[in-house]
């Protein structure tokens, strides 16, 4: 027995049903059903297959696997991001340690300007964007780090993400660099979010204008699609594309499901709908080299409709004489890419992880399935921790 869906859509080089798969005598087909190839659901179907030995199915209801991170060669046969920038950081070895059995590496550190006075100064801010701005002369950290404070405000309680940059830079560079691309971003004032949100993004004193500081940097050599096709090779593994859980649910293709979709979604909105932010991108393929000075150039400025232009050959050191990027559009519908980090959307996420709490045959993971906005290495952390805890029969110890 295999579903019609499964039939219907598996993408899978093997063809459907594969005859190990028929199991007449009325036994579940699966011992996971897996929904969503993102890392979450990729990493949790690649430890069950490999280290457990289960039969996994992975439905996504995309046409690919790699989630957000999908990348693919566009029609100039240029290497982009469908989803907008992914870019690789993280301090865990065991993280690192874990893809690198899928992929090489190309060491890349990200950089990122920001216009702002009509100048391209970097972000975060840091001593040079201080100077490029307001000509400080500001020569060593300490000088920055008076400037700044000179203009820091005081906030009782940071509570929001517009309190995180006032207490740090003061109101006119939250104004420059913050205000107008949070509310691009989220739809939302600063002052409407938690702080994490903003707090992503630090201060610095000195000249380091890198994005992220984290220990490993990098990207997937072959780009982050082929990583995934290596995680999911694994003949105990079946992907099912095109297939909305939906169409499955009601199969009893497996005993445990590991979801990693909206967790509202799953539930039916029994609550009402958990707030996603969307986006829109507009890619384009230029017949030039170079298109601008970084990978990433932010546009906080309000009157500007995009919140960033991300220019995809910095990312994966690919050599073409035409250059594609891509402008990212914040959107209040469409497909859910961020959870919107505040206290009423957590409160009614801790309604829905209640009844998650209730239903122990299912594993909600991910961006989505935790309600948490997540970097890729942190899903993936996830995924082994949930791997682990799960203390499978049979299992050996499940260390990636
Ligand atoms: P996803 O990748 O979203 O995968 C979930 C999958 O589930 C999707 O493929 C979806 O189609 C599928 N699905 C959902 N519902 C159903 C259903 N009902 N039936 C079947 N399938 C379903 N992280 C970084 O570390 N560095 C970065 O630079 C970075 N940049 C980012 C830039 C952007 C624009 C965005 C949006 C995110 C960025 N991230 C970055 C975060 C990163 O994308 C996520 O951490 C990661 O992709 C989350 O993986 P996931 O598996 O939880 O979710
Ligand atoms: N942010 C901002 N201006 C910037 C960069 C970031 O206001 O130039 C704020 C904005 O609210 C953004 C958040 O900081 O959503 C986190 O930025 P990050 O670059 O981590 O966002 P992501 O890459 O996840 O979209």
């Amino acid at each position: 027995y295999v579903s019609e869906a499964v039939a219907r859509n598996s993408k899978r080089a093997v063809p459907m049903p594969r005859p190990s798969l028929r199991r007449p005598n009325g036994r579940k087909p699966y011992d996971v059903l897996v929904v969503g190839a993102g890392f979450a659901g990729s990493v949790m179907a690649e430890r069950l297959a490999r280290e457990a030995g289960k039969r996994v199915l992975v439905a996504d209801k995309r046409s690919h696997i790699a989630g957000n991170a999908f990348d693919h060669q566009d029609a100039a046969g240029i290497l982009v991001h469908r989803y907008g920038p992914h870019i690789f950081h993280t301090n865990s070895d065991e993280v690192f340690r874990y893809l690198s059995r899928f992929t090489e590496w190309r060491n890349y550190e990200h950089r990122v300007l920001a216009v702002a006075n009509g100048k391209r100064v970097p972000m975060p801010i840091n001593r040079t964007t201080l100077n490029a701005l307001y000509d400080a002369g500001l020569d060593d950290d300490e000088a920055a780090a008076r400037f700044l404070a000179a203009r820091a405000e005081t906030v009782p309680e940071i509570r929001s993400s517009r309190d995180v940059v006032i207490a740090q830079v003061g109101t006119e560079l939250y104004r420059t660099f913050f205000e107008g691309y949070t509310r691009k971003q989220w739809g939302l004032d600063p002052s409407e979010l938690d702080k994490s949100v903003t707090a992503r993004v630090p201060t610095r004193v000195n000249t380091d204008d890198r994005y992220f500081l984290d220990s490993h940097q990098a990207m997937p050599l072959h780009g982050y699609t082929h990583m995934f096709e290596n995680m999911l090779d694994h003949e105990n593994i079946d992907i099912s594309l095109d297939t909305d859980f939906a169409e499955l649910r009601d199969e009893a293709l497996a005993s445990h499901t590991v979801y990693t979709g909206p967790i509202d979604e799953f539930f039916g909105h029994r609550f009402g709908a958990l707030p996603y932010r969307s986006l829109e991108f507009r890619h384009e393929t230029l017949d030039r080299r170079r298109f601008q000075e970084a990978a990433v150039v932010n546009y906080p400025d309000p009157s500007v409709a995009y919140t960033r232009i991300t220019e995809y050959k910095y990312l994966t050191g690919q050599v073409h004489p035409k250059t594609s990027i891509s402008y990212e559009f914040s959107r209040a519908e469409g497909d859910p890419y961020y959870p919107i980090p505040r206290p009423e959307n957590q409160a009614l996420f801790k309604r829905y992880e209640a009844l998650a709490n209730e239903t122990p045959d299912v594993s909600f993971l991910g961006r989505l399935g935790t309600y948490r906005y997540y970097n890729m290495d942190q899903v993936v952390g996830q995924a082994l921790a949930t791997f682990r805890r799960m203390a499978l029969p049979g299992t050996t110890a499940a260390h990636p």
